[in-house]
């Protein structure tokens, strides 16, 4: 007898069982990211509220006219990764040529395939403790092994070689890196990156250095990458993307800066996997890079998140009793300590989307040091960022009181 029919299904019942590595995705994530009720004051979504510049949307519509409209090369098409290595050599102080750049459908599959290409199974990969939801999965997905790496509220959650280094194992492969840092905001210094740097030489390990939010900062920090110190490049793999310094989340372009024959590899990766980026994401990508009017985009999505930032900032100060905050650096982030309401990040989330209609992210899904945070994006509206954070404030205090 076959294992189907061992089991006969009642009328309207699926045979999907999903895999025990499906099984380990925990689904709270996107129904909370991408999928709250309209009604709902969404403070979630980790992306910019302002639409695609026009200038990129027409070079968008000309690649169209022009039935730009097929399949390019899995490693993305020439003129991009030209305009990604000028980018890099402007912005990054970084040199590379189009052959060791790939691009990807956004900066997240860049990730995916670099897990697949550098590490073997049971590889261990060093992950902050909190980080982007993203890479313990996606490492636990490809069959590594996420050690999770703490950074601490005291220390302004920045990432402590010494801390690093105690979690090097003989079996560590790589460090995933994330400046400015989501979910903190923090924002390492030339300094702390000299530091982690050191470790990787030292214990041979590969960072991948994920810099999405580049652009994204305030007051006095600055962006350092970390392939620009001595003796990095060679083993840095840089990641980044247009979703968030360009507004072009749905485009889905991002890339990575390596060697030629990492690129060469990802590109067969992709290829068997995800095919290519999108043939017209990728006209209005070069346009988004090259075009001098990005520049004053950028500025005027950031003066207006600087704003907002500070809207936050003031309801927490007023409010120090349930909740505090170490101020981000960088991103639009807020990583909030909600301990104390008297309440977990997962109990504030939840009774906050049920009673107050506002969405946040509970903390405990960047890493277990997130327990008591919850993780707000202040990229939505300045409507949305005040309601939201004053129903957050009268919940917090309403429940510590209870
Ligand atoms: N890295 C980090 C740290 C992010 O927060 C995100 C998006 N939330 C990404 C990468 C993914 O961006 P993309 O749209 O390029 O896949």
């Amino acid at each position: 007898m076959d294992k189907v029919s061992e089991k006969p299904k009642g009328a309207g019942e699926s045979n999907f069982q999903v895999s025990q590595r499906a099984q380990q995705i925990d689904d709270e994530v996107f129904k909370l990211a991408l999928g709250l009720p309209p009604d709902v004051i969404s403070l979630t979504a980790g992306e910019p509220d302002f639409p695609t510049a026009d200038f990129v949307n027409m070079a968008a519509k000309r690649a169209m006219d022009e039935d730009f409209t097929h399949y390019t090369s899995s490693t993305g098409i020439l003129p991009l990764r030209e305009a990604i290595s000028r980018k890099l050599r402007e912005d990054n102080k970084l040199d590379y040529d189009p052959s060791e750049i790939i691009v990807s459908p956004g900066s997240s599959s860049s990730i995916f395939l670099l897990l697949f290409a550098l590490a073997d199974r049971g590889d261990e990969i060093l992950i902050p403790d909190p980080a982007w939801f993203h890479y313990h999965i996606l490492s636990g997905l490809a069959g590594n092994v996420p050690v999770r790496v703490p950074q601490r509220k005291d220390e302004g959650f920045r990432l402590d070689a010494e801390d690093l280094e105690k979690k090097v194992t003989g079996k560590t492969k790589m460090l995933i890196l994330n400046t400015p840092q989501n979910p903190t905001g923090h924002v390492l210094t030339r300094d702390e990156l000299e530091g982690i740097a050191g470790v990787a030489e030292r214990n041979n390990i590969i960072v991948v250095s994920d810099e999405i939010y580049e652009k994204i900062l305030y007051g006095n920090s600055k962006h350092t990458s970390i392939a620009s110190l001595p003796g990095m490049r060679e083993r840095t793999v840089t990641v980044n993307g247009l979703s968030k310094g360009y507004a072009m989340m749905g485009w889905r372009v991002g890339f990575a800066a390596s060697s030629p024959e990492l690129t060469q590899k990802m590109t067969s990766l992709l290829g068997y996997t995800l095919v290519c980026a999108g043939s017209v994401a990728q006209k209005a990508a070069i346009e988004a890079l090259e075009s001098q009017k990005s520049r004053d985009y950028v500025n005027t999505m950031v003066s207006t998140w600087s704003k907002r930032r500070d809207m936050v900032l003031k309801y927490i100060n007023d409010n120090q009793s349930v909740m505090s905050i170490v101020a981000p650096q960088g991103t639009f982030y807020g990583w909030i300590d909600v301990s104390g309401s008297g309440m977990t990040g997962k109990e504030v989330s939840s009774g906050l989307l049920r009673d107050y209609k506002v969405g946040v992210m509970p903390g405990y899904l960047f890493g277990e040091s997130g327990k008591n945070y919850i993780r707000i994006s202040f990229a939505t509206s300045d409507d949305a960022v005040d309601e939201g954070m004053k129903r957050l404030a009268e919940f917090l205090n309403k429940k510590r009181k209870s």
